[in-house]
């Protein structure tokens, strides 16, 4: 029989509220231990044996997943990992623009990332100077794995508009990159510009466009970005615009979905907006 909330509070904790769990009450222990696997022996006033079968009946709870808390990034993350676990590395690489190689006896794959460079082994993803990788960033890079194609770059832009299936992701590009760019650099296109260059992107000239910023970003070997911008004029009426665009093969490397979250992450690192880790 699984333990609920009730159930743990009402047979197995000692009801004494001490707090030396660090909760301020048996039942608030009781929950998190229930929704988020918190070690029952963190409460130190269990009789063994108690605790020994109440830590067994947990952990066959917790495998089935009943009364867990939703973890979106772990689902996702779990998702993306077996999406992509039937690959080889060996295959990846050449595939992904990245670079096989032998890290500490151990075969890896070395790939650029924005103005980080991530190792990808057989046990996971992580950035090649040790700091974490949040799980949605480890998401997004699994999911350019299992899709990567192996088409370079033709140097022929695309805005998300033109890719087919695109028409409910508009509106997420105009809210979450858009907007909080013209937000952003509305009248400060220096900074703009120092931002764009600290991300290493590289200045562009674009035929057909004739933006006052431009700039050539690379987040990925093989998906180049384009980022536009103009300026408005206040006495025509003309508001400040701006619009990413993308090489036509980026939809052999990623999904819309990871199309807009590479769009999102550009804007977070240029606007220095970037959400605490997941
Ligand atoms: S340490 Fe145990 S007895 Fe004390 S409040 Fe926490 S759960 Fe209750």
């Amino acid at each position: 029989m699984p333990l609920s909330v009730v159930d743990l509070y009402r047979d197995v904790l000692p009801k004494t509220n001490c707090k030396d769990c660090g909760f301020p009450t048996c039942l608030a222990f009781a929950g998190k231990v229930i929704s988020e696997k918190l070690p029952i022996e963190n409460c130190p006033h269990i009789e063994p044996e108690v605790l020994a079968r109440t830590r067994e009946i947990l952990e066959k709870q917790w495998a089935t997943g009943k009364w867990l808390k939703k973890d979106p990034a772990q689902d996702a993350l779990n998702w993306a990992r077996e999406r992509a676990s039937s690959m080889k590395l060996k295959d990846i690489a050449p595939r992904i623009g990245g670079n096989l190689k032998t890290q500490g006896g151990q075969l890896c794959v070395e790939l650029p990332y924005f103005n980080t460079t991530v190792i990808i082994t057989e046990d996971g993803i992580q950035r090649a100077d040790g700091t974490p990788l949040n799980r949605w960033e480890q998401v997004f890079l699994y999911n350019h794995m299992a899709q990567g194609g192996r088409r370079e770059p033709t140097g022929r832009w695309k805005a998300l508009e033109e890719m087919p299936n695109t028409v409910s992701k508009i509106k997420s590009m105009r809210q979450h990159v858009e907007l909080p760019l013209l937000e952003r650099f509305r009248g400060k296109t220096t900074e703009l510009i120092n931002a764009a260059r600290r991300l290493g992107g590289r200045e562009a000239g674009l035929p057909g466009f004739s933006p006052d910023v431009a700039f050539l970003f690379k987040p990925l070997p093989k998906v180049p970005v384009m980022l536009l911008y103009w300026r408005g004029d206040d006495r025509e009426g003309f508001d400040d615009r701006v619009k990413l665009l993308f090489d036509e093969t980026i939809t052999e490397h990623l999904d819309i979905e990871s199309i807009l979250f590479l769009s999102e992450r550009l804007r977070e690192l240029l606007t220095g907006q970037e959400k605490a880790s997941e």
